[in-house]
């Protein structure tokens, strides 16, 4: 199965060309040409433990890896990085099952899929034959940066430039960000929003890919954001288990409907469990939940995507997206219509509006449902469930575990549901503390101890000597000077 541009079928890659590029070169995502090539027998995997699992559904997803390949890239991935074993665990909290996402090494979500991608992308370098070091260029508002970081770090044949906007991180993401330790990861600030940095690192790549500037200097650039495919296959691995898992706790039998409810931004870890779905695994809902940010939820119900709308940073900032890159595969693979695709993120791109057909419409209703969650409601939400179940979450979470409570009064008849927990209540921990009915001023890292000294949960390792730990990235540049920068750093052998 090669994989194609979800604007243009005549584009195509190999599963390994696509992990290694990141982006086809129209602008489409890659994609698979449709859920019906992939084979696979969900039930063969429900007794396995979560390597085994990952083992089968990459190989089955990206088919230029053998089994035997992916194994050893599975292992050398997950092996003692994660709290648990089973990397992803799952909790009783009232009704509902909560799935912990957040127990790898930066305590956010986004380290399921960054542990595995740099993996990933040194074996399909390998096997496209490209000797070149890998440059990997990252803005970030918090989270993917660190978890981007982590993931690559001293992997062989790999660099990493993570770019984040100057006082637009909280304290404890900057200082796990200027603290990160290996001798290829570099961190710089931009003068700027969130927005001049993604677009200064969109500009990048353009000038570079145009003028040619690193051809034969033995370096390319390439992405770890969320539309490279490479990031998100590795997700669709924990709906298989949490499904399993209620399984053998005996909550539902093999077969039974689970829904899953998913606090969603740039819509890729929703679209992992469609992909779980496509595959055999019983979903029956998938819950897209948001923040004020509600552009998902309207588009959800009526089909209109509309994001002329003014920008809100909430308390769950990493759900503050207006443009969902992923849902771009999803109308495709919905749809098969690579043309209908095209058309309708040129219009995003001209007015920020597009229209789908009514009969894509229905598809959707069928597999999706949606609400919403400010940030009063997400504070609610923190301390209630604290409150009745002794349980702490962060504020994505909340703002799930509210969005799976509204799905519930309005869908009688919905199965068990999963919540996915996708970050640590100490990476947010001031917000946190309010929601648990504490004033949260001062400093954060004050505030992270006081949230511990209230609830006696422990701070996750990585967090807990953050303020101790040396500062290695100190760099701060004017959002013009980030091409000069990259090549810069693209003709330093050595950077430490
Ligand atoms: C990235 C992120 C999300 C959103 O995930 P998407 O795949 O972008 O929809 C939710 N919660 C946290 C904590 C995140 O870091």
């Amino acid at each position: 199965m090669d994989y194609q541009s979800t604007r243009n079928p005549s584009l195509r890659a190999t599963s390994a060309q696509a992990v290694l590029d990141g982006l086809a070169p129209d602008g489409g995502l890659y994609s698979m040409p449709s859920m019906r090539d992939v084979s696979f027998d969900w039930r063969s995997v429900l007794d396995m433990d979560t390597q085994g699992m990952a083992t089968e559904i990459l190989t089955a997803l990206l088919p230029s890896f053998t089994k035997d390949e992916m194994r050893a890239l599975v292992k050398n991935a997950y092996t003692g990085k994660f709290e648990t074993e089973d990397l992803t665990p799952t909790v009783s909290v009232g009704d509902d099952t909560v799935l912990e996402l957040f127990r790898g090494p930066t305590s956010a979500f986004k380290d399921v899929a960054l542990s595995m991608l740099p993996q990933l992308m040194t074996a399909a370098r390998e096997k496209c034959g490209v000797d070149d070091e890998i440059l990997i260029l990252t803005a970030t508002s918090g989270d993917t940066g660190k978890a981007a970081m982590e993931g690559f770090c001293d992997v062989p044949g790999t660099k990493i430039i993570v770019f984040y906007p100057d006082g637009g991180v909280s304290a404890v993401q900057k200082a796990q960000m200027a603290t990160q330790a290996g001798g290829n990861t570099c961190v710089c600030a931009v003068r700027g929003n969130f927005d001049d940095a993604q677009t200064g690192v969109k500009n990048v790549f353009a000038a570079v890919t145009e003028g040619k500037l690193l051809d034969g200097k033995g370096v390319r650039l390439s992405s770890a954001n969320s539309i490279n495919i490479g990031r998100l296959a590795p997700q669709v691995v924990y709906y298989f288990r949490a499904y399993a898992n209620l399984v053998h706790e005996g909550k539902i039998k093999a077969g039974d409907q689970v829904d899953y409810c998913v606090p969603t931004g740039n819509f890729g870890d929703i679209l992992a469990g469609w992909f779980a779905k496509e595959m055999g695994l019983p979903v029956g809902k998938l819950v897209c939940a948001s923040n004020a940010n509600n552009v998902l939820t309207d588009f959800l119900k009526t089909g209109r995507y509309d994001k002329n709308r003014p920008f809100y940073k909430t308390v769950s900032p990493s759900m503050d997206i207006l443009v969902s890159s992923n849902l771009e595969r999803l109308l495709y693979l919905m749809s098969g219509d690579a043309a209908l695709v095209k058309r309708l993120m040129d219009e995003l791109k001209e007015t920020g509006v597009y229209q789908i057909p009514d009969e894509l419409l229905q598809k959707l209703h069928a597999d999706f449902w949606q609400g919403y969650c400010d940030d009063t409601g997400t504070k609610n939400a923190i301390g209630m469930v604290y409150r009745e179940y002794g349980y702490l979450c962060d504020t994505h979470t909340a703002v799930a575990w509210d969005v799976a409570q509204q799905y519930k009064a309005a869908n009688p008849d919905h199965n068990p549901v999963v919540i996915l927990s996708t970050a640590s209540p100490y990476k947010f921990p001031a917000a946190v503390l309010e929601g648990i009915g504490h004033s949260a001023r001062g400093d954060e890292f004050d505030v992270m101890e006081r949230l511990r000294n209230e609830t006696l949960i422990p701070i996750p390792k990585n967090l807990a000597g953050l303020r101790e730990r040396e500062v290695r990235h100190r760099d701060v540049i004017d959002r013009e000077k980030m091409l000069d920068y990259v090549l810069g750093k693209a003709s330093q052998k050595e950077w430490f």
